[in-house]
């Protein structure tokens, strides 16, 4: 299937006082309709940066940007500021973990999802009204007539995200973007808004970004996966392949931190030791290596002097000097758990 979203080799640096941020650097992905990538990466990696620039939401004067974005064949890095607008709220759309931020205090929770109607469709008042309670229900607001007219606040947090996710798919976009979209969710809300969006994406084909740093998360809703460190890709793959059969030192930290991915939390947490990257002065070689358990494995000081590329076959791959019989021997505790 050809991809509705593809990136490729992007780069997103920033220019700041201390020098270059290397927010993102190479990233390359594509995203199919009625797919899910889950992008898992600890804060810093460079997943919330590589989507607000799919959704030109970046500042430009401090950002340079090298690379493609083709969303359904056309070039977002070369479209306009008004052609990014049109496109935004229409064919590509995004939720975000806070729904108080993206929802404005002053005006009727219907008002804002019927003007994002208004505003793509040209509709009347009346049409944008009506639309917006037919979106309210759809996300599963009781009585959604009545409840149109409430404010924000009148909301409680999870028909907030509801709301949020209503004004996200009034235009049925094509790519919807969602960034830790529960997080701040209880764990019950949370299953309740993945089960929407699962629902939503089969009725509408919507093809998905979800960004999280959950695996659980991932293991409900993506197909594929990209792990991110440090502003690139370590791994790729269908969610089983990385979930069960992980290439990645990283990856496998990740995994081994929680503690099942279905069922109760009965093991102790092992969370990867020591903190994410500087991204305005990286380690050389290997971005991991600092905080890698295997670096010492790796002949001739490698980790620490060359960077590892990333080896694509068939969507599968992952960036690491460890070679497959290595990784099998080294990783076998954590197949012999699962
Ligand atoms: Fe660890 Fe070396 Fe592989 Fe990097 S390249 S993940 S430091 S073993
Ligand atoms: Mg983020």
């Amino acid at each position: 299937q050809q991809p509705f979203l593809s990136v490729k080799d992007l780069k997103v640096h920033f220019s700041t006082e201390d020098g270059t941020v290397k927010a993102v650097d190479g990233l390359s992905f594509d995203v199919a309709k009625g797919k899910t990538l889950g992008i898992v990466g600890e804060s810093g990696s460079g997943k919330s940066v590589t989507n607000l620039t799919i959704l030109g939401l970046h500042d430009p004067a401090h950002t340079t940007i090298e690379g493609e974005i083709l969303l359904d064949g056309e070039n977002l890095l070369t479209s306009s500021p008004r052609e990014l607008e049109r496109l935004r709220g229409n064919k590509m759309s995004m939720i975000f973990q806070d729904a108080l931020a993206s929802l404005s205090p002053y005006h009727t929770v219907g008002r804002q999802i019927g003007e994002t109607y208004r505003k793509h469709t040209g509709a009347s008042k009346k049409e944008s009204r009506d639309r917006a309670i037919e979106m309210l229900r759809r996300v599963g607001i009781p009585q959604p007539d009545m409840r149109v007219d409430d404010y924000p606040h009148q909301f409680s947090g999870g028909m907030r995200q509801r709301a949020m996710i209503a004004m996200a798919l009034v235009c049925d976009p094509e790519l919807l973007i969602a960034d830790e979209p529960t997080t701040a969710l209880d764990v019950t809300v949370q299953a309740q808004i993945m089960d929407l969006l699962k629902d939503l994406q089969q009725e509408f084909g919507t093809a998905i970004i979800f960004i999280t740093h959950d695996l659980g998360v991932i293991a409900d809703i993506a197909d594929d996966v990209l792990v991110m460190y440090g502003g690139r890709c370590v791994e790729r793959g269908t969610k089983r392949e990385v979930l069960r059969s992980p290439q990645h030192p990283y990856t496998l930290g990740l995994l081994s931190s929680m503690p099942s991915l279905e069922g109760p939390v009965d093991v102790p947490l092992s969370p990867i030791p020591g903190s994410p990257p500087s991204l305005l002065n990286p380690p050389s070689g290997c971005r991991f290596h600092p905080r890698c358990a295997f670096a010492d494995k790796v002949s001739g000081g490698l980790c620490s002097t060359a960077q590892p590329a990333l080896d694509v076959v068939d969507g599968r791959g992952s960036a690491c000097h460890l070679t497959l019989d290595q990784r099998d021997e080294f990783f076998a505790d954590f197949a012999v758990s699962r």
